[in-house]
């Protein structure tokens, strides 16, 4: 099958998945006013794929069906594949401004990092790693759109998962089957849920006590899978003119928990379960991290550009842009992007090839330090757009529409900047609204706060996993210098 067209990435949702948007249930999710406009953002992702003027960023031929495929599932064996895989997210990202953190190539990237380190699955039976390589090679040659749902249900954060009152707060295993597990329990935070063809499945943080086996497990199954709901939360899908809504019309990737109702898991879509230890150690052990942060770093630098771009932007709009102190704002904006580019370029080359598959790994340290400072500079650059845009977030006119009214011309003349129009003002500045002050934008600040996990935790674990000794040593070594 190969590279999907957006069209039949949007049939492939229509299917019995079972979504539900407050007491709606959503028939047909591709038919909903408020997803349809996010759903055609994908789409436009997966037509990318067949234009010339990207296929071959974006694609590369399928070792089995020679084929194109997505060029996110290649596992990289050379540097320059890492490169042409930066590449390939980057080329999607930009086409969302960084808007989509789950689009496709996010955990096509997970499934290629398992599947790169199938021989981690085959601790618990080699039957595991076959399942693993089936299935990324499905994946590749179905193009298929996964979201994840790791983290359990926010109850009680001071209780274990086998210490809350009810045993299946937390996705757990009910029963073995000849068919499969059954499994009961919530999971959060599915992104994109409601547009996913998947959903992979798996406990985290990976806190696994030994009498916590039930909740050992690793699973992949189709959303449209009987007694799995997904209920999503608020839309913050605008409709309207697209210019009063610019990033909030067309990107509201969704988030969902999901609430599996007993449901029956195909032994073939088990890859783990049972075995607290190579659950607990799956996401360091087969190094996940690695692949997973050179994604999630590429496409947060697309954004970050972006959010640059939309600062010069309105800086030059009201003719603040030669104020020093303006441009010292500016310039700390610019140096985020080259921290993170840096970032992402050391860790390519410092990469190595794992021994034990030849699979070509991004050094993780510079990764790290991208995902740990992700969660200061974005909120640093959305407080950036508020001290900029200042009164004029709010000098807005309800909609564009406005500008063709009878009030058109007092906006002509008092809503245009130091050198640009009023159409063109009032357009900017929606836009920075749209990013900053809509639940739109709130939500992206939390999610870059949060969507690499408790950002507190990743800072503290990066001390922990640091290399420290040459640092300690050269103290000691003041103390043993005469
Ligand atoms: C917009 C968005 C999208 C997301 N998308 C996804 C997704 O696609 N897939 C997915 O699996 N997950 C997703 N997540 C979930 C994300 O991984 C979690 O939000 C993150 O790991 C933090 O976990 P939590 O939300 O359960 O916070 P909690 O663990 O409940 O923490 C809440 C607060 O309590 C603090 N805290 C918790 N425990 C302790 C403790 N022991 N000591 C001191 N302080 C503590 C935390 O620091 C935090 O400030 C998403 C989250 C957001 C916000």
């Amino acid at each position: 099958m190969g590279i999907r067209t957006g069209a039949e990435f949007i049939r492939g949702l229509q299917d019995e998945r079972e979504v539900w948007l407050g007491k709606e249930r959503v028939k047909d999710v591709t038919a909903h006013p408020l997803f349809r406009p996010t759903i055609d953002s994908l789409a436009r992702l997966y037509d990318m794929q067949h234009d010339a003027a990207y296929r071959d960023v974006l694609t590369y031929r399928s070792p089995t069906s020679g084929q194109p495929v997505g060029l996110s599932f290649l596992i990289p064996r050379s540097r320059d594949d890492l490169v042409r895989r930066r590449q390939m997210i980057k080329t999607w990202a930009d086409a969302t401004y960084g808007m989509m953190g789950r689009s496709a190539d996010f955990l096509n990237t997970m499934v290629m990092a398992w599947a790169a380190k199938s021989d981690y699955f085959a601790q618990q039976h080699p039957e595991c790693a076959e399942r693993v390589r089936r299935y990324y090679d499905y994946c590749r040659e179905h193009d298929v759109f996964l979201t994840h749902a790791l983290i359990d249900p926010q109850v009680d954060r001071s209780k274990t998962r086998a210490e809350q009152a009810d045993p299946y707060l937390c996705l757990g295993i009910v029963r073995e089957t000849r068919q499969g597990l059954i499994v009961r329990g919530s999971k959060m935070i599915a992104t994109a849920a409601p547009f996913a063809d998947e959903i992979l499945v798996w406990p985290f943080p990976p806190t696994l006590t030994e009498a916590e086996a039930r909740y050992a497990l690793v699973f992949i199954i189709p959303v449209a899978t009987p007694g799995l709901k997904i209920i999503c939360r608020e839309s913050f899908t605008k409709l309207g003119h697209p210019a009063d809504h610019p990033l909030s019309g067309r990107f509201d990737e969704m988030d969902a928990v999901a609430v599996f109702d007993d449901v029956l898991v195909p032994w073939e879509r088990v890859f783990l379960y049972g075995d607290v230890r190579l659950v607990a150690n799956l996401y360091v052990g087969a190094r996940i991290r690695e692949m997973t942060a050179h994604q999630t770093n590429t496409r947060f630098l697309s954004k970050i550009e972006f959010v640059y771009g939309l600062l010069c932007h309105m800086a030059e709009a009201i003719g603040v842009h030669n104020a020093p102190a303006i441009q010292e704002m500016l310039g700390e904006a610019a140096t985020f992007i080259e921290i993170i580019r840096s970032a992402l370029l050391a860790a390519e080359l410092q990469a190595e090839v794992d021994p034990s598959n030849g699979v070509m790994y991004p050094a993780l340290q510079p990764l790290q330090v991208g995902r740990t400072w992700a969660p200061r500079m974005y909120p640093r650059l959305m407080e950036m757009v508020r001290r900029l845009g200042a009164g004029g977030l709010m000098q807005l006119p309800a909609s564009v529409e406005a500008l063709d009214s009878p009030i058109g011309r007092d906006l002509q003349q008092y809503y245009r900047g130091a050198h640009i129009s009023a159409p063109e003002k009032v357009r900017l500045f929606k836009l920075a609204w749209d990013l900053v002050g809509s639940d739109f934008g709130s939500r992206h600040l939390l999610y870059e706060l949060f969507y690499a996990g408790d950002p507190s935790m990743l800072m503290a674990g990066f001390h922990r996993e640091f290399d420290k000794r040459a640092c300690l040593a050269r103290v000691q070594e003041l103390f043993s210098t005469p």
